[in-house]
């Protein structure tokens, strides 16, 4: 009886101090909206009671391989390593339980940094700290380790990993070229039509003077300096336009990816997808990729959004409906948007079960070095279709259709 006495109030004693530490400040969107709100959670599968330490994910700060304690007393530190922890968790649920993949389940327990401004480095883990810190972005990374030449203390060896950055304000305009600004875009998609229509009129114009002068208003060269009016003053919107991009951009540009929920998702998807998209470096096969099933967990039309104080870069929109060009297959185009619309096609021709099965069979028949969105990615989502389409022949037409609608 004593005994047993002594064991309840043991386990009482743990009891309390678990439930001090099960509940954490998370950030995350509302659903159906993209507005995020702060919620305290339960977080599943810790392993440690003290520590951000679970089955599936340690999360840690900088080089360190030592978890975040629950007592951290920087307390954005402690909210961003509940947050991490938290989309992970869901992001693996969604695999394991919805997409059904089995590298999810079986994938080894990762270790997650925080804060990290080290590049990465192959051979050694971390490049040199003082090589061109790192802000503003996410990246995951494959298991390695250094080779047994680097000396002893040098040493190291590593499993997967997903790195977050903090975040630091930088001037947009130091970001280098973003392309012309949306009012370019469309003021430049009216300029070919406005040629063509200037030089109808031009043409017409000539005819009547020769075959129905009576008919003529104006004399020739009034109504020709008329069109060429037209004409010079789109040139010059255009020209003026250019200069307007402050109009469409922020002054400071700042991403702390550790608190934008669905890049906790995309990261995740990059080490799903990496039997068989390694992840070398961004192109925007392997992005689109990674993009797709971030937007499919995040049930809302556009992904990334803003989140206060924390990012204001601009979401990718799963419906963009621009056309296809040869420029979207630069890898300096790797964060765009396009990639996403296009496999969002496929779910939409598919449906969103068959869609998601064959967008993640897809990888296996591609590779992140050499696929391109028109070669690579088409050839890989029909084959997939083969393989996991309900009626191939019929499925495979209609995306036949839904390539041809983008401009392939
Ligand atoms: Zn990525």
């Amino acid at each position: 009886m004593k005994y047993y006495l002594i064991l309840s109030a043991a386990s009482l004693l743990s009891f309390s101090a678990m439930a001090a530490n099960d509940s954490f400040r998370v950030l995350m969107r509302q659903p159906h909206s993209y507005k995020t709100f702060y919620s305290n959670v339960k977080l599943s599968h810790l392993e440690s009671d003290s520590s951000f330490d679970g089955s599936y994910f340690k999360i840690v700060k900088g080089k360190s391989n030592e978890a975040i304690s629950f007592d951290e007393e920087d307390e954005g530190i402690r909210t961003k390593a509940a947050t991490v922890y938290y989309h992970l968790s869901e992001a693996r649920n969604f695999w394991v339980n919805q997409i059904k993949s089995e590298r999810a389940e079986s994938l080894p327990k990762l270790t997650i940094r925080l804060e990290i401004t080290n590049q990465f480095n192959e051979l050694g883990h971390y490049a040199h700290d003082n090589k061109t810190p790192q802000y503003n972005n996410a990246l995951s990374i494959p298991a390695g380790e250094t080779p047994s030449w680097v000396p002893a203390d040098k040493q190291d060896k590593w499993g997967k990993e997903i790195w977050f950055r903090p975040k630091k304000k930088v001037l947009t305009k130091d970001l280098g070229p973003m392309g012309p600004n949306p009012l370019t875009t469309s003021l430049m998609a009216m300029e070919r039509p406005l040629i063509n229509y200037v030089e109808n009129q031009i043409n017409h114009r000539i005819m009547r003077e020769f075959f129905f002068p009576a008919y003529t208003n104006r004399p020739l060269h009034e109504d020709i300096i008329r069109y060429a009016g037209t004409y010079a003053l789109m040139k010059l919107f255009i020209h003026g336009s250019r200069y307007t991009d402050n109009l469409f951009l922020d002054k400071y540009f700042y991403l702390d990816t550790a608190m934008v929920p669905e890049i906790a998702s995309h990261e995740y998807a990059h080490l799903i997808l990496s039997d068989h998209l390694e992840m070398s470096h961004s192109t925007p096969v392997n992005e689109g990729m990674a993009d797709y099933f971030a937007a499919v967990q995040s049930k809302k039309r556009k992904v990334y959004g803003k989140v206060a104080g924390f990012s204001n870069s601009a979401p990718k929109d799963t419906q963009e409906k621009r056309l296809y060009s040869h420029w979207d297959e630069s890898n300096r185009y790797a964060t765009s948007d396009f990639t996403l619309s296009v496999l969002w096609d496929v779910r939409e021709t598919l449906g969103e079960e068959i869609g998601d099965r064959v967008v993640y069979q897809a990888r296996k028949y591609l590779k992140t070095s050499t696929s391109t969105i028109s070669h690579g990615l088409l050839s890989a989502i029909l084959r997939a279709c083969d393989e996991v389409c309900e009626v191939p022949r019929r499925d495979k037409i209609k995306l036949y259709g839904t390539f041809g609608r983008k401009g392939f």
